[in-house]
Formats: C-alpha cells, structure tokens, sequence
C-alpha cells in the first residue's frame, strides 16, 4: 500500500534516510532498503549533507572492512568508528595556553557544552561527565565514557574501575590530583554499551579540545574505543599496546581499559608494562617501597 506525505513530512523522512544512508546504514528499517530505491530517493544530494537541523553530521564509515573479523583476544567488542576528518581546534584555543590559563580554557570548553544535547545519550543522563584533575598535567587519561558511578556523581572513574585507575597511578608514582581524566563521550551508554559511530563521532571534538588545552606530555588511552578516537584508525588493541604513538602534538600510549582488568585480573600485567612506557616518556621511576 502507498503511504501519502506531505512535501515537510516527505522532506524531514528523506533527509533522515539520507542520513543513515551516509553513516552506511540501510538495514536501520525492518527490512533493507532497496539500493535502486535509494539512490532514486537520494540523486543529486550531497553525501553528507545534513538536512535535518539538531542531528549532527554523519561519520563515514568503511563498514566493508569495519566488518571483517579482528584476533582481538578479549570482550571489547563493537568498536567505535572514529570521526571522519580531523577535528578543528578553535582559533582561541590553537595556540599553546599558558598552564595557569588552562582551567578556564577547559571551562570556556565545558561552557561550550552546556546541558548538551547534541546526541541521544543525553536523554539517559543524570550528570555529564566532563572530566577531572590537573589542567596542566603532564599525564592525561582517556577512556571510553562514564558508568552508573560516574553517571551519578558527575566525574571520570569514580567506580569500582576507578579505583583501579587510581591504583594503577599511585603505582606509577603519581596521585590522581596530577593528572586529567576524560571520556570519549560524557553522557552514560545505556548499558554502559559502547558509543555508537553517530555518538562518539558527536562528542569525541570536545575530548580533542581537552586535549589541546591540557597539552599532556603523554596520553594513555584506556580501551579499545579511547584508542579508536584518539589514534582515528580502527584496529585491535592488541596491535596498538607495547608502543609510543603521535597524537595531537603529544605521545599515546595504549593499555587496557580499568573495567576489563577487573574481568580478567591476569591482564594487569601487560597493562602495567604499558604504563612503564609512559613513565619512560615522562622520565618517572616507580615509587621505592619502604
Ligand atoms: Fe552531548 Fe557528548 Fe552527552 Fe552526546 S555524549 S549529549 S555529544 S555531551
């Protein structure tokens, strides 16, 4: 049976199937949408052209390859796709901040925020989780978004997983005041789930901003998603682990996210050599113990 539209309804309807159609989705509808029909639906367009006002741009997505099995020996499955194109730091924030400037360079970014609602993940949140610590730190954390503790109290890795981040600092000499902790996205996953594409791609610029600003001397990307954003490829992390990367004019190491060594305590190790290159770049030795 044919469904009559309005020209607005018809418009608001193709613009969002234009939409999905650029993030690579054409099974969002119960059944798969016919090629021919879609491209008859969207000749002419722009990809990427976004029609529908409040949804943020798509991400392009490789799904070809996105979907092909990966060796990656553990549960952080459903990796995120990174944003499409580097993310642009504003002009106000470009150039290098002194460090007693930086707080309220991070507030003019959390300002930026506001009660966000640029993403569906707002509608489950309690408190957005910017982040937390030293905005002049040498060492920045980066994991994959905030969980039901953090959800609740409005910081970064307050959890049973935060203690575990706070241990793994302690051991490497520092407390957690020294340095800053963020997230991929700031709103809670349902489910603590991963961040979809449209989610992380959305809120992932404001990370980079956080970035720019505390300019770390070394970043430690705790998980497979923070890994995927920050580095804008998508791999295993095994692959990524054991080695210093480029990102944003700064070093990045790769280990394993706090939740999973929880899951699998036998991990801790591994994890710990990783953080051992990041005390090598930042010319810390582990504490003595008395
Ligand atoms: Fe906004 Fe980020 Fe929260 Fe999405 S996750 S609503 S983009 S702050």
């Amino acid at each position: 049976m044919a469904i009559q539209f309005d020209s607005a309804t018809r418009d608001a309807l193709f613009a969002r199937i234009r939409y999905y159609r650029d993030l690579g989705l054409t099974e969002f509808y119960r059944r798969p949408v016919d090629p021919a029909l879609l491209a008859q639906w969207t000749a002419g367009l722009e990809p990427h052209q976004n029609l529908n006002p409040g949804i943020p741009e798509p991400v392009s997505v490789n799904w070809e390859a996105a979907s092909q099995p990966h060796p990656q020996p553990h549960s952080q499955e459903d990796q995120p796709i990174p944003p499409r194109k580097p993310l642009p730091t504003p002009p106000e924030i470009a150039a290098a901040i002194p460090p007693a400037g930086r707080a309220a360079a991070l507030q003019l970014i959390r300002d930026e925020i506001g009660d966000c609602t640029r993403c569906p993940l707002h509608t489950g949140r309690n408190k957005l989780v910017f982040g937390d610590g030293d905005p002049a730190a040498r060492l920045m954390f980066v994991g994959e978004g905030p969980g039901a503790d953090e959800d609740a109290q409005g910081l970064p890795f307050v959890g049973k997983a935060g203690q575990l981040l706070n241990n793994m600092i302690n051991a490497m000499g520092l407390k957690r005041e020294q340095v800053y902790i963020a997230n991929v996205v700031k709103c809670r996953p349902p489910g603590n789930r991963t961040p979809l594409p449209e989610e992380g791609g959305t809120c992932s610029p404001f990370l980079f901003r956080q970035i720019d600003v505390v300019r770390p001397q070394v970043l430690v990307a705790l998980g497979a998603t923070a890994a995927t954003y920050l580095l804008g490829v998508r791999q295993p992390l095994a692959g990524l682990r054991g080695r210093v990367h480029a990102v944003r004019g700064t070093q990045l190491i790769v280990t394993y996210h706090p939740a999973y060594l929880l899951r699998d305590p036998r991990q801790k190790k591994e994890a710990w050599a990783d953080l051992q290159i990041a005390m090598r770049e930042l010319g810390l030795k582990p504490p003595t113990r008395s």
